[in-house]
């Protein structure tokens, strides 16, 4: 039997992750020798063993996840430019030895925000987080339809600072304002907003939480923010279906949930690794099905 090129994801707890049943799903079904696996790193220092180890092994790719996506970025022989503008890799591709970083998190969200791009183009746009993600959704963004502004909503002022120069000084975008969340001045801001985007993990209902447990609403008590030209997206994806998107939804508002930006990233990983593009359809009916017998 020829042996299976192994590919897998770096990460801290991730023994929920869905991003196994994606590609073995997708391998699977086009008859491709991959397996896909997962390598929880207790630690970061192991990460410069486990980057070497990848390199030692063979293994063909990998993707990397919280708390790690910044931290492998010194350890690799190349970053793609959407690795290096966000300055966080999220897929490793093994090419004969040499180890290139790429970033699909800023494809992958802009993936299904295409159809909106008219509608979009020029208009303002608020984000909340500080993290890696809001960062690749800045990326996105300003390449998609070039915002009249983006607003970054967060809880340290400090950071968000912090973030905003990094990403004037790096991309060279002048259009960005930090804004703390809870202000009223922030919730007025959001009216204007055409697009507002979850990029922190409030409203995740993690694989091990007591049965029952309910998704925590992002904006609680702020229902009247939302009209019907409003997008929400929600990079969380566990549920499909949010407490911040549900709010939405029922006020009019258009809403993407943090699936389709979860297969979108896999669908390009993918590609990188196997040349080969993603039976989409097939995979999202998998994920939905895991969800759905989860949550029973
Ligand atoms: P990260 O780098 O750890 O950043 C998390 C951000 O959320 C930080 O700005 C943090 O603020 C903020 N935050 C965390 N808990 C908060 C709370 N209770 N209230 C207010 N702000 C809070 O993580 P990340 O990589 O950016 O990921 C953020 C979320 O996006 C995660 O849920 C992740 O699963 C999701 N994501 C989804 C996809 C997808 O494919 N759908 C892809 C990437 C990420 P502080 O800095 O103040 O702590």
């Amino acid at each position: 039997m020829k042996p299976k090129k192994i590919l897998g994801i770096l990460g801290h707890k991730i023994d929920y992750s869905l991003s196994p049943l994606i590609h073995n799903t997708a391998a699977e079904h086009l008859g491709l020798d991959y397996y896909y696996t997962i390598f929880n790193i207790h630690s970061a220092e192991s990460i410069p063993a486990a980057i070497e180890g990848m390199r030692a092994l063979g293994i063909a790719g990998f993707n990397v996840t919280i708390p790690y996506k910044e931290r492998v970025v010194k350890y690799l022989d190349q970053l793609a430019p959407s690795a290096s503008v966000v300055q966080a890799v999220n897929t490793i591709v093994n090419q004969d030895g040499l180890l290139i970083g790429y970033n699909t998190d800023v494809e992958g969200f802009a993936e299904p925000l295409l159809p909106f791009q008219a509608q979009l183009k020029h208009q303002s746009v608020a984000i909340f987080g500080n993290g890696g993600a809001a960062r690749a959704t800045v990326e996105a963004l300003k390449n998609l339809f070039e915002p009249s502004s983006i607003h970054l909503i967060v809880r340290n002022m400090r950071k968000g600072e912090e973030l905003k120069q990094d990403l004037v000084r790096r991309s060279m975008y002048l259009k960005i304002s930090v804004h703390e969340t809870d202000e009223p001045a922030t919730l007025e801001l959001l009216k204007t907003c055409r697009l507002i985007v979850n990029a922190t993990p409030i409203g995740t209902v993690y694989a091990n939480a007591e049965p029952g447990t309910k998704s925590e609403p992002l904006l609680p008590g702020s229902s009247y923010i939302w009209n019907d030209q409003h997008i929400a997206y929600d990079l969380v994806y566990s549920p499909p279906m949010t407490a911040f998107l549900e709010d939405a939804k029922n006020h009019g508002a258009t809403v993407i949930s943090g699936i389709d930006m979860l297969i979108g990233q896999a669908a390009r990983a993918f590609q990188l690794w196997t040349g080969k593009d993603m039976p989409l359809d097939i995979v999202k009916a998998a994920v939905m099905k895991k969800i759905a017998a989860s949550s029973d």
